[in-house]
């Protein structure tokens, strides 16, 4: 119940693959057949991402995964478009792929303005609004929070950004291959997704660049990806995402309605069996089967581990941040209360979760809260 953390790859991305690790190994720089070969079944797999998201296919840039789509996005455009003006926004809520990447670009003499997010971890056009000057060169709003689920208003966002005379970049890791995306309805400058996130492999992403945007390159080195990113592709993960991509679009209102109902089973299972329990997050604009509580009295790290030894696989927020041991910054600039940040859980399912699964963690969790609870000298 970790999804958003990553999935497992799908069967059929998975014999997608296969084929060009052995017998079609080819470098599609190369000009004999076996390289002609895996260029075509990049080319291929370019429309397929395309069309998941209503991109031209030329309007697609692999990567080595969604960090690196959002590195480029803003150092790279950040950087091209110096001479314009040297300020971006973005929000306090982000990923750290996007978070840190903007700090580093503060440190290095451009200017940040980080916008503050409501309860329900949304950020308010009018903030935007506010935050915009004449030298604002991009504004990057993720499409959903990792963290709480939370979808932003992005498509009011972006116009605004446009009419102050900003790009405008979101980080939508989260929502491609769950939700319908599309970039023209978003209005949207670039956009980033990542492969392990929709049951293809590690490894592999892409920035979506609408044609005309003004953007340099971030790895340099060969002229691969139309002189957009340099170094050989990984063709297999390349074939494996473009499957993903195709699989997710013709499973897409099908899983959609099926981990809506099963998320809302989920989380109201929770609150009806468990005490002081705060659902966190928005109640209407949030991904489907999406969870995110925190309970009070309790520290959130125990309850994974003890989860864990139920064979259940969750999270306290960010399986990127979990290492650190500070309560979660999006938690935080929610204006949740440290002391019940740190008793936050969150479960994330997928195509592969049954209602069963949801009907053992109802009867597992509940008795771990209570334990923990029991034991808890912050009580
Ligand atoms: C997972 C994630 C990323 C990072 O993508 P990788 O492909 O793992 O580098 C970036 N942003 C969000 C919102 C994510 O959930």
């Amino acid at each position: 119940m970790d999804h958003s953390a990553t999935t497992p790859v799908d069967e059929a991305v998975l014999e997608a693959m296969i084929p060009y690790y052995t017998s079609q190994y080819g470098n599609p720089s190369s000009a004999y057949s076996k390289g002609r070969a895996a260029k075509r079944a990049m080319e291929k797999a370019r429309e397929q991402v395309a069309a998941l998201i209503n991109a031209q296919s030329r309007e697609i840039f692999f990567t080595s995964g969604g960090t690196e789509a959002d590195n480029q996005a803003i150092i790279s455009y950040m950087i091209s478009n110096s001479h314009r003006g040297r300020h971006m926004i973005t929000s306090a809520i982000e990923h750290h792929a996007v978070l840190n990447t903007c700090e580093y670009l503060h440190k290095n003499g451009f200017e940040l303005t980080v916008l503050p997010v409501t309860p329900t971890g949304m950020v308010e056009p009018d903030t935007l609004k506010q935050a915009l000057k004449p030298e604002t060169t991009l504004v990057s709003i993720m499409h959903a929070n990792n963290e709480v689920g939370t979808i932003q208003p992005i498509k009011e966002l972006a116009a605004i950004a446009h009419e102050a005379g900003a790009a405008f970049h979101t980080d939508a890791v989260q929502t491609v291959g769950k939700i319908p995306v599309d970039v023209k309805e978003l209005g949207v400058d670039m956009l980033s997704a990542s492969s392990h996130k929709l049951y293809g492999p590690k490894g592999v992403g892409c920035l979506f660049i609408k044609k005309g945007t003004q953007i340099g390159k971030l790895l340099h080195g060969g002229s691969q990806e139309s002189k957009m990113r340099s170094g050989t592709e990984n063709v297999p993960g390349i074939v494996g995402f473009g499957k993903a991509a195709e699989l997710a679009q013709s499973r897409m209102s099908k899983h959609f309605a099926y981990l809506n109902e099963l998320g809302k089973k989920l989380q109201n299972g929770i609150r009806e069996k468990i005490p002081h329990t705060i659902i966190t997050g928005d109640p209407d604009n949030r991904i489907p089967g999406h969870v995110s509580v925190c309970f009070e009295y309790v520290e959130g790290e125990s309850i994974l581990l003890m989860l864990d030894g139920y064979g259940i696989m969750a999270s306290g927020g960010s399986a990127c941040t979990s290492e650190s041991l500070g309560p979660s910054h999006v938690l935080i600039a929610m204006g949740i209360p440290e002391e019940t940040a740190y008793g936050s859980l969150r479960l994330t399912l997928g195509q592969d979760n049954s209602e069963e699964d949801v009907d053992y963690v109802l009867e597992v969790l509940p008795e771990i809260v209570n334990r923990l609870r029991t034991r808890s000298p912050i009580r």
